[in-house]
């Protein structure tokens, strides 16, 4: 039984992307990772032993404390949250009542109950089936037109094990080409949408 994780930060801000961008939410971002995406915009959460080990009982107050103060849902994100054993996490979370959402790059076993599972799969280290099969979005970072075959492939890979999230084409954020790639595509592909990451544009965390 976990009782403790490492934790880069939490924050209570709005959900800047995918199909909850708008929405109040509180963020658990657990520190850890070993996929080491080129563009990752979180690198200081790779070492999990650089960041506070943090109770669940304590995490667990801090969202009920965001609750009350007009927090939509969690999202618990990384780093890679399920490098960890999120079951324990989403154990003591769920005592508050808040929907739990997840962020994952797809690399492990699925751990813990979400209500949401947002998978970004990699080229470079692709998702299970697993993940493929329970995730409710699908969202694919784009700096290239190779990036496009792969959101396919990986939307076809959904369909196959059974499931049909909604599918998200995200331009890298300083990438011109990928803006406009995944602007072209989603306008010719209408099972695709945007999504930009308007935390970014409006300043927030
Ligand atoms: S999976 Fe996420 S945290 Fe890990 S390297 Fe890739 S973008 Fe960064």
């Amino acid at each position: 039984m976990t009782d403790n994780l490492p934790v880069v930060e939490t924050f209570h801000s709005l959900q800047g992307e995918g199909l909850h961008a708008g929405r109040s939410a509180l963020f658990i971002r657990l520190g850890g990772c070993a996929v080491a995406c080129p563009w990752c915009d979180t690198k200081h959460s790779w070492p999990a032993e650089a960041h506070p080990q943090q109770a669940l009982a304590a995490l667990a107050a801090e969202t009920e404390a965001a609750e009350a103060t007009g927090a939509a849902f969690v999202v618990i994100t990384g780093g890679e949250p399920l490098h960890h054993d999120l079951g324990p996490l989403c154990q003591a979370l769920e005592l508050s009542g808040l929907p739990l959402h997840l962020e994952t790059s797809g690399v492990d076993p699925l751990s813990g109950r979400f209500a949401w599972i947002t998978l970004s799969p990699k080229s470079h280290r692709p998702p299970t089936t697993e993940l493929l099969a329970a995730c409710h979005e699908l969202k694919v970072v784009v700096h290239e037109a190779a990036d496009l075959a792969f959101a396919a492939a990986m939307a076809a890979a959904a369909a196959a094990a059974g499931n049909q999230p909604a599918l998200l084409l995200q331009p890298g954020w300083d990438s011109p080409a990928g803006h406009a790639l995944a602007i072209d595509y989603v306008r010719r592909n209408p099972q695709w949408r945007l999504s930009l990451q308007s935390h970014k544009l409006l300043g927030l965390r």
